[in-house]
């Protein structure tokens, strides 16, 4: 079998690829639907894979992966690799999930990341509203995860919440020394979420980048009493284009309450000092941002090696990634703990695709058996989703 073709289209505002074959088979991927740029990156890697049998996809990968880096420029390259394995699944007869090692789990749970209400203010009652509507959620979440500091509008939106000048741009760009007023605003609006949550959901707190390392401490340390989840990104994250193990481990050694990283982090090699040094409890890397499952997989075995937990970032992955995630966590060791479940954005992606369960999540879980088809298990209903094609990807289906 031999690649023939590499077409992306920007549906809704994710990057969709496509990669067709001489055989007849085609596999697709999508990328975050906050790239919908990623579309010309897609395509550079076009002339690479022509020709190429993309049922040897690692193969492939060796072709394109040194092209990639640290979020955003590593989701192209993930998400060429989610329909490599999409054909060899369908090529082989068997789901993705089979040719990772076959599942260790009938289910895999998922946390709220993308369920999302506007918070209307930051003060600790719209923190507890907030909790509360994201507990009433049809998906039933037993983790929830809630942005609060720097990775939410507390620095604007709080008088006084930080020694550093504000700054505008990208999201989440201000990072500085915190004030007392700033810390204890924080306590007190976690504190809030937990009076409404009790022991019934985990809460897990998206927190930045932006802390020093001090006060990322001296804030852990306050919520040891409250037994989050985890503290995600405190110092790096996002878009951050680097790691800083050696920091990260500062602040897990001082405190009880695990430390999570990684989302925006390309390869495993850059995922090394994380977890040989233990700087973190937590890994969080995208499967569409990483390189693709099969070094998500990796990574997690790798974490699991040295005693770290993996919780897989996903919340705008859309409808494809989903499914992308969930023949790779029904795959992972027992180190799993949740992926971020993508909601799909705009809600007609749902009604564009076949093979979702619905509901998709009950309970906080997924039925990996939903995703028994060969390959990953979604296809286009091409009638319906050639609608929303722009006139540039008119042939995308063709
Ligand atoms: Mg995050």
């Amino acid at each position: 079998m031999k690649i023939t073709d590499i077409r992306c289209a920007i549906i809704g505002d994710n990057p969709v690829v496509r990669v067709l074959t001489d055989a007849g088979i085609d596999g697709l991927g999508q990328a975050e639907n906050s790239k919908p740029y990623l579309k010309p990156h897609v395509l550079f890697y076009k002339k690479y894979l022509l020709g190429e049998d993309p049922t040897d996809v690692e193969r492939c990968m060796l072709k394109i992966r040194r092209l990639g880096s640290f979020k955003p420029w590593g989701a192209a390259v993930s998400v060429i690799e989610f329909a490599l394995w999409d054909i060899a699944g369908k090529a082989a007869g068997v789901p993705v999930y089979k040719l990772l090692g076959g599942k260790v789990r009938d289910q895999v749970r998922v946390y709220n990341g993308g369920r999302r209400q506007p918070m209307g203010g930051y003060t600790p009652e719209h923190f507890a509203a907030n909790m509360q509507w994201m507990m009433a959620c049809d998906e039933g979440f037993t983790i929830i995860k809630q942005g609060i500091a720097f990775h939410s509008g507390m620095p604007t939106q709080t008088e006084n919440f930080f020694y550093g000048t504000l700054q505008s741009g990208p999201p989440h760009p201000n990072r500085g020394p915190l004030t007392e007023k700033g810390l204890r605003t924080i306590i007190a609006c976690v504190e809030a979420m937990k009076h409404v949550a009790g022991d019934t959901v985990g809460i897990a707190l998206d927190c930045g980048p932006g802390f020093t390392v001090p006060d990322a401490i001296r804030l852990a340390k306050a919520l040891e009493p409250f037994n989050l989840m985890w503290l995600e990104d405190m110092l790096t994250g996002d878009y951050t284009p680097y790691v800083m193990a050696d920091l990260y481990r500062e602040v897990t050694r001082a405190t009880s309450v695990p430390i999570h990283t990684g989302e925006q982090i390309y390869l495993r090699q850059n995922f090394r000092e994380l977890i040989e040094t233990k700087a973190v409890n937590i890994v969080g890397p995208d499967p569409a941002d990483i390189g693709g499952i099969a070094e998500l997989k990796w990574v997690a075995e790798y974490a699991d090696l040295h005693g770290l937990l993996m919780a897989p970032h996903g919340t705008i992955d859309g409808v494809i990634g989903l499914a992308a995630h969930v023949h790779c966590a029904a795959a992972l060791p027992h180190n799993y703990i949740a992926l971020e479940y993508p909601v799909a954005s705009p809600a007609w992606w749902y009604d564009i695709v076949e093979g979702l369960p619905n509901p998709i999540v009950q309970r906080s879980m997924i039925d990996v058996a939903a995703f028994n088809r060969p390959g990953l298990g979604i296809k286009f209903n091409v009638d319906k989703a050639s609608k929303y094609l722009s006139e540039d990807d008119k042939g995308f289906f063709d």
